[in-house]
């Protein structure tokens, strides 16, 4: 199966069953602040604290078995949160040093959660040995075109409300949301330049944009939502449309958090504040247009919470 914007369309209604539209606002201290319109969308109100929800509901709406899968947080609690929602067993295998408020939340849920590996490649090798034991499907959080689908309706909701924006800055990890707003913005904003964000301490996925090829590299930000060490295949083939793909150093990262926090009313973890990052970077190429970024989780670790101060 391969993912389409007809593939979102679909997405859509199944979301709408389940998920209120999230709000999009702007904030004049911010705009102030950074010299440009900021649409800021707000994924950090979804049940699970990030937009993933959207992607696991999707997936999970038609499914008939349990799944097996492997995330450093917020695609854990929206496969936990999908699967508590239509009755399903869940499994998620996490590295050791997990984020401890995502493990809590992923329980609570009532999945099943194992600690395996250091790094999120062992937690997937353990996920894929589990998977062929028990007969639960494997749930890839990159590879998985219902997940891009049900993603593509965040981006449905933002070029619907907003055809005229200039630019929308991508937080990315594997890509499932980059890849998701390329396809959407080709169908329904063709002008606005798509742009990717990635920590530089975990490039895998913007290096492999500018090479073409999947690329393995190390994986050593702070930022949980942006920390994958290899690119993936999916979102990869659909990103080609990108206008760009920038890095952003971990401490620009908290500098947005920060300014989310003081101007916007807005608990971002990291990763939902690495498009302010970009802008923030590059206050010229921005300045005087319209730009959405995607506040795409809220779920602050307790150290983002202390380095608030
Ligand atoms: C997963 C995640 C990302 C990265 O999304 P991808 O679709 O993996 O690129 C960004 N921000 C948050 C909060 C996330 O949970």
């Amino acid at each position: 199966m391969d993912f389409s914007y007809a593939a979102v369309r679909a997405a859509a209604t199944t979301v709408a069953r389940h998920l209120p539209p999230t709000p999009m606002w702007s904030y004049p201290v911010l705009n102030g602040a950074v010299g440009a319109t900021v649409l800021v969308k707000h994924e950090n109100t979804q049940p699970v604290g990030a937009f993933k929800a959207r992607g696991a509901l999707n997936l999970l709406s038609s499914a008939k078995t349990g799944t097996v899968t492997y995330s450093t947080g917020n695609h854990a609690q929206s496969m936990a949160w999908a699967s508590h929602l239509f009755g399903l067993p869940c499994t998620v295998v996490m590295p050791e040093d997990a984020n401890p408020s995502k493990v809590a939340a992923v329980r609570a849920w009532g999945a099943e959660v194992v600690l395996a590996g250091s790094v999120l490649a062992d937690s997937e090798a353990y996920a894929v040995e589990l998977a062929t034991r028990t007969g639960h499907r494997l749930v890839s959080p990159g590879d998985t075109p219902e997940l891009l689908a049900g993603v593509g309706t965040l981006y449905e909701e933002i070029f619907t409300a907003r055809p005229d924006v200039d630019a929308i800055l991508v937080p990315v990890g594997s890509g499932t949301g980059a890849a998701a707003a390329a396809v959407v913005a080709r169908e329904l904003a063709p002008k606005c330049e798509v742009i990717g964000v990635q920590s530089a301490s975990s490039p895998a996925a913007h290096d492999s944009w500018r090479s073409g090829d999947l690329a393995t590299r190390p994986n050593r930000t702070r930022i949980e939502g942006l920390a994958t060490g290899r690119g993936y295949y999916l979102p990869q083939r659909h990103m080609r449309d990108l206008a760009d793909f920038l890095l952003v150093d971990d401490d620009r990262i908290a500098e947005a958090q920060r300014l989310l926090a003081t101007a916007a009313h807005t608990l971002a973890e990291g990763a939902g504040a690495a498009g302010l990052a970009a802008l923030l970077d590059q206050p010229d190429r921005f300045a005087g247009r319209t730009i959405a970024i995607v506040c795409t989780g809220g779920n602050a670790s307790p150290r983002e919470l202390a380095a608030l101060q």
